[in-house]
């Protein structure tokens, strides 16, 4: 874990598929040393590893699910670390409450803030609809369902920090 004493600045990115995460996350990271983490791009990354954790991953992302909290909290942890970095920036997590809690659990760094990338669903769509990463989850019926992981699950969360007062918006 981390070296006590050094203070660690962790800010989560959430926001729905298509929101453009990645693309708001590269430049603040550009202008402000933070580390980028993807927790999307963290699990792409694991499915090319041909291992049977990997096959998992693919199959759940496939069909639009949420992989295992534990997971991807290691995979963070991981990242973080392996970095040398004390400030990181962290996109698509928490994106359920199994999440936070994992992430409490085994991380434990309090974040300062929670940026909420707000995009109307038609945009959304949109841009997923024209990107073309050869993401096989870039599809009408795995896209259907992450909209609605995100609806079911991320929108707690979402209300969790806007309670704490840690919601930022940006439209
Ligand atoms: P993204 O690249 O953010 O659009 O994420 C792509 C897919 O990766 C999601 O639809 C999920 O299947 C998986 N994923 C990304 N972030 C997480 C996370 N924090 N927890 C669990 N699964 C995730």
């Amino acid at each position: 874990s981390f070296p006590s004493g050094k203070k660690i600045t962790v800010v989560f990115v959430i926001g729905g598929p298509g929101s453009g995460k990645g693309t708001q996350c590269a430049k603040i990271v550009s202008h402000f040393g933070f580390t980028h983490l993807s927790a999307g791009d963290l699990l792409r990354e694991e499915v090319k590893s041909d291992t049977e954790q990997g096959t998992m991953i693919k199959n759940l992302m496939h069909e639009g699910k949420l992989v295992p909290s534990e997971i991807i909290v290691r995979l963070l942890l991981k990242a973080m670390l392996a970095s040398g970095n004390d400030k990181f920036l962290i996109d698509g997590f928490p994106r359920n409450e199994e999440n936070r809690e994992a992430y409490e659990k085994i991380i434990k760094i309090e974040p300062e803030f929670v940026l909420l990338i707000d995009c109307s669903r038609e945009e959304m769509e949109r841009r997923i609809l024209h990107r073309n990463q050869g993401r096989d989850d870039d599809n009408m019926e795995t896209i259907r369902r992450r909209f609605e992981v995100f609806q079911q699950s991320t929108l707690p969360v979402i209300q969790h920090y806007e309670k704490m007062g840690k919601l930022r918006r940006v439209l």
